[in-house]
């Protein structure tokens, strides 16, 4: 049987369907209207169009959003003010740093700056530690993004064998984690490769689901994968240029070499991809009803 895909398009666009939803609703009945700022340092071209497209899709959605764009010479200490001061802005209820910040910058400083109340991207510790205990949190938005692909693609979860490749804070360690905790959507059996891995291939070979981001371009071919599996590719990697002068992307995983072994697979683009800046929204929407009290 032919692999399903699992279009990160369709389903962000019912995901954001709901969101939009939501917030005409509470525009009408509390006047409430979300507020997201995007502070961006530098002028890193995949940086600038991420936020070109998060601030976009906050608009199109009824949100309210702000851009700060700042030279890449910018002191710490200035960006620690406007962290602070969107901190006390009431009208912004989700802040936003794009990373990676300039060299001369402590990103984590930075990071741990912004109110937990409006930590968006879910990388304060405050609520990486309560995602690591289960607890209610802003949920980092690739892995919350790929917990909702699999959920709403109907792929069970417990009990299913997960090999993670990646152990980055912001992707790898976090869907591990989500993947073994004790509710619908976890319970899973989870393993992280990496770098350091002695034979990545038994544990890839292994794996019901497979979710791959290592930022290396078609890297997991069908012999590293079992008839059957589910995959699913966060990566992201510019391996040339069109003739329109678009990037060509290409995912971790060889596409055309294990679609036949695959039951499900994300392609690239048009998986997680449009995921992650849908649960922005969605965690933005979150910090909204929360500061307003709203359950
Ligand atoms: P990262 O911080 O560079 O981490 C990559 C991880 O992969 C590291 O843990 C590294 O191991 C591991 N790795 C690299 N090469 C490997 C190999 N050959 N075998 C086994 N493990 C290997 O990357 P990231 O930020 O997690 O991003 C990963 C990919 O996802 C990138 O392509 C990125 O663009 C993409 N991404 C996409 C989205 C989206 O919304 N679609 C969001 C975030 C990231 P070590 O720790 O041992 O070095």
């Amino acid at each position: 049987m032919p692999a399903k895909i699992i279009s990160g398009i369709e389903t962000a666009k019912a995901i954001r369907a709901e969101i939009a939803a939501e917030i005409a609703s509470l525009r009408e009945r509390f006047g409430l209207i979300p507020g997201l700022v995007t502070i961006l340092v530098g002028q890193d071209p995949a940086s600038e169009s991420y936020v070109a497209a998060k601030n976009k899709t906050a608009h199109a959605l009824g949100i309210h959003s702000e851009q700060v764009t700042l030279t890449a010479d910018t002191r710490e200490v200035e960006l620690l003010r406007i962290v602070g001061e969107y901190n006390r802005n009431p009208a912004i209820h989700g802040i936003l740093v794009q990373l990676p910040l300039p060299r001369h910058i402590n990103e984590a400083k930075v990071l741990f700056a912004i109110d937990p109340a409006k930590d968006v991207d879910g990388f304060h510790p405050v609520n990486v530690g309560k995602m690591m205990l289960g607890e209610p949190c802003f949920l980092p938005c690739t892995p919350h993004g790929i917990l909702e692909l699999l959920q709403r693609s109907g792929v069970e979860t417990s009990g299913a064998e997960v090999v993670v490749v990646g152990r980055s804070n912001i992707v790898g360690k976090p869907i591990a984690n989500l993947m073994l905790q004790k509710r619908p959507g976890g319970n899973a059996t989870v393993t992280i490769c990496h770098t350091r891995t002695r034979d990545m291939n038994y544990h890839t070979r292994r794996a019901d689901i497979l979710i791959v981001a290592a930022g290396v371009a078609k890297m997991i071919k069908a012999d590293q994968v079992k008839d059957g599996v589910v995959i699913i590719d966060v990566g992201v990697n510019r391996i040339g240029q069109a003739a329109s002068g678009k990037a060509i992307l290409a995912g971790d995983v060889d596409f055309d070499d294990v679609v036949g072994k695959a039951a499900a697979i994300t392609p690239v683009p048009g998986g997680v991809g449009p995921m992650t800046i849908t649960m922005l929204m969605k965690n933005t929407l979150q910090a909204a009803k929360q500061a307003a009290g709203i359950a």
